[in-house]
Formats: structure tokens, sequence, C-alpha cells
């Protein structure tokens, strides 16, 4: 027995997003019914709607930045009330058993974990996204979100805050080090300020100077603008990690260049194409480049956790559903700061 509910979907590959219905599974004996509040839009989003990454599963009801309510419970649930504040991420599901998912990393699940939307639950059903009033999920994978984080500035972190929070602390962000954040947008709004919360010193490689008092402002010590040659000369093997997350093609030698010696750069933007690096450039220092995935769900709660501790949340632009085609259109423009986030009440 499904339940019906108000959606907005993508219908086919680089369609405009319009109003439908999907179909919810019944709460299981494990699951948690979420009142959504309000779903972020990630550049992933827009990603996967246009196929970027590959074929995708049509109509497309995108968004695994998902805060909300709790609903309702199914009776086996242990974790969580009705009433209670909550967030959903990317992942809905994993196999649970093999070693990645024993070891909290589910978002490396040999199986590959159950993606929030544009993957088949076990339940062989399509799985569809948060722009939509309700989600039902596993309460395994459901987090919750901290009295002192407003659910709409919460919503990005369950994507863009584990994004790179699970980076800056696998590879040591924090006092005494040198980070450098390439990118402020979505994701880099972030990491300036997770970097900054964990007492790391905080540099800003942006295109231009032009968000430099809101780098500041979020965090950042200093800011540089990397269309300035100077910048790469001025740097030069300054850095314990560089995170970019700019999903363009970059300049990778230059930015290796800026690495100490045992430095790593660490990509989290994922580009559509291959890309070509010369790694000759990573010269001889043990420099390494590496990649980072969202982040275990216990680390995300972590995250939550820490976010709210520290006074770390997203910075937003609130829209109706009804310009969420609008906001896409931004987002490939980046003009935005530095997150849209649907009122779900508007769907
Ligand atoms: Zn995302
Ligand atoms: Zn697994």
């Amino acid at each position: 027995m499904t339940t019906t509910v108000a959606a907005y979907a993508v219908p086919a590959p680089k369609a405009p997003l319009e109003r439908t219905t999907i179909e919810r599974r019944a709460v299981g004996e494990h699951d948690v019914l979420i009142d959504i509040a309000f779903a972020g839009i990630c550049h992933s989003d827009i990603h996967q709607a246009h196929e970027g990454w590959g074929r995708a599963v049509f109509p497309m009801v995108p968004g695994h930045e998902i805060a909300g309510v709790v609903a309702e419970v199914g009776p086996g649930v242990t974790g969580f009330a009705v009433g209670d504040r909550v967030g959903v991420g990317c992942m809905v599901d994993s196999c649970r058993t093999c070693d990645n998912c024993r070891a909290g990393l589910e978002q490396y699940c040999d199986e590959g974990p159950v993606w929030t939307y544009n993957a088949v639950g076990k339940d062989g059903r399509p799985t569809y996204g948060g722009y939509a009033k309700t989600v039902v999920v596993d309460e395994n994978y459901v987090v919750r979100v901290p009295e002192a984080l407003p659910l709409d500035k919460a919503a990005p972190l369950l994507c863009a805050g584990i994004t790179t929070y699970s980076p800056l602390r696998h590879w040591n962000a924090g006092p005494g080090k040198r980070v450098a954040v390439v990118g402020l947008g979505g994701l880099g709004h972030m990491g300036v300020q997770i970097a900054h919360a964990l007492g790391a010193e905080v540099t800003v490689l942006s295109q231009s100077l032009r968000k430099k008092d809101d780098g500041l402002r979020l965090g950042a010590d200093h800011y540089f603008a990397t269309s300035d040659p100077a910048t790469f000369q001025s740097l030069a093997g300054t850095f314990d990690l560089i995170l970019n997350t700019v999903s363009a093609p970059i300049d990778f030698a230059a930015y290796f260049s800026l690495l100490r010696t045992d430095g790593a750069m660490v990509n989290v933007g994922l580009p559509e194409e291959p890309l070509e690096v010369d790694i000759r450039a990573l010269g001889g220092r043990r420099r390494s480049m590496s990649s980072s995935g969202i982040g275990g769900i216990a680390e995300t709660q972590e995250m939550l956790d820490f976010c709210a501790e520290h006074g770390v949340a997203a910075e937003i632009e609130l829209i109706g559903a009804e310009r969420i085609n609008e906001a896409y259109e931004r987002v490939l423009s980046s003009d935005v700061r530095y997150r849209f986030v649907i009122d779900t009440a508007t769907i």
C-alpha cells in the first residue's frame, strides 16, 4: 500500500521540472515517515537531471539535502519519535554487511549505497528525492538535526556540509594546518566555515576577488584570485591540504605546486568529463591527489552536532518550488550565495 505524494520531477533528460505526484512506500517495520520542510538544491541534482554523469532514471525527483520532522514511525523504530527534527542526505540504504558499511563508511559500500534518488531501492522501486512533501526512509539512514540549527539552513549540510567535513577531518585540518579551499560556492562556503571551526588557517582560492568579503566573513584568513598569476608564485609550497570544490576543469599542475611536502589535494567536485593531469607536477615532494565522497551516517551526525556547536550553517536563498527551474539556471551561472533551498510547503 503506497501513498500518493506531491513532488517536483524531471520528466526526461534535460527537461524542466514540473509538479507531479509520486508513490511513497508504506511505513515499514524500521521506517520513518518524514514531513519534508526544506530541500536544498545541489549542483549534482543538475548533473543528474541532465544525465551529465551517465544514464539516469526518469521521471526523477532530485533532492538529497532533506530536512524535516518525523510524522510516523514503524513499530521497530528505536531511534526516532514523532516530532523529531531530522535530516536525510545522499543515501537511504546500503548492504550493511561489507567492510565499508561495518566501518561506518556506508558511502563506499561494496555493493554501492542506495542513493536517495536516481536509483533503485531494495524493494525494486525507483527512489525519489527531497523535492516532495514526504519521504519514507529506514531509520538507520536518518540523522538528527540539533535544535540549534534552523531546518532550512541545516538542509544543505546533508550534502554540502558532509562532503567538506569528511575530507577536512580525514586529512586532519586543524590547528597548525594550512588549508586552501578552491571555489567559494555551495561546497566551498561550507568548507571555509568548517575548516575555520576546526582551527585551521584557511585560504580561499577563487577565480576573482568578487566574493572576498563573504569569504573573510565566513572565516577565511586569506583570499586570493586564481586569475592572478602572482597568486601561484607567492603561495608556492604553502598548503597541507587543498580542498577543490570546483567541478569544472582546472590547471591541476598549478595547484600541486602550492602543496608542501606530503600535502594533499582532495577533489570533491565531480566534473562530467575526464581530466588530464600531469603527475610530474606532484613534484617529487610526496604530494598526493585524492578524492572523497560525502561521509558515513555516523560521521554525518557528528558533522551536524559539530555545526550546531560552532554556529556553522549554510547561507541560503529560500525559494518556492515554482522557481526551481530558474534556480537551476542560476546555479549553472554561479549566481547563488550560497545554496538554494526549496520551501516544500510550496510544492
Ligand atoms: Zn549533493
Ligand atoms: Zn556495504
